[in-house]
């Protein structure tokens, strides 16, 4: 049965979110992998230091803000956008990803609530997962739509779907 184990890790000190968002993208991650023949399975955790190695499918990192991305630190590359809420990185031993507490919207740094966090941590999880960059997956709409929105639809199901046996070794 389709099922994915995410690890959530959180660099951000903000242990009253963790539930809110946690619960959030279970539900949007659960509506990535519905289908109807089968029940599906989504392991939500939170951790506030990287898990052991082999230990998940998939790893987002919580972070405050692009001035200190956890992937640009790791994974040195080109300038993540001011406007990103979030950035995957895939590389051929390893992908990274996550997403900011305080993203830059309308140029304005930024609070969202549990369900605009999940958005962005679910974005990426789409990137991550399908191993799609923005050109190919941001005109799916949907929650791989950039912005991303909800509700999720089916192009983003059934590319979810497709990546989830084959997810890449995640940055820790
Ligand atoms: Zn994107």
């Amino acid at each position: 049965m389709p099922e994915i184990t995410v690890t959530l890790v959180d660099h951000t000190n903000s242990p009253n979110l963790r539930p809110l968002i946690a619960h959030q993208l279970e539900d949007i991650l659960s509506d990535l992998l519905f289908s109807d023949a089968e029940a599906t399975v989504v392991n939500m955790r939170w951790m506030t230091a990287s898990p052991v190695d082999g230990d998940q499918d998939l790893v987002l990192h919580f972070v405050n803000d692009i001035g200190s991305s956890y992937v640009a630190q790791k994974m040195p590359g080109p300038p993540i956008k001011p406007i990103d809420g979030g950035v995957t990185r895939p590389r051929p031993d390893k992908t990274g990803s996550e997403f900011y507490k305080f993203p830059v919207m309308n140029g304005v740094r930024t609070r969202l609530t549990a369900t605009g966090y999940a958005k962005l941590a679910a974005h990426e999880a789409m990137h991550n997962v399908t191993r799609l960059g923005n050109a190919a997956m941001h005109p799916q709409g949907g929650i791989a739509n950039s912005p991303p929105h909800l509700p999720v639809n089916p192009a983003n199901r059934t590319s979810f779907q497709a990546g989830l046996s084959n997810i890449p070794s995640q940055l820790l």
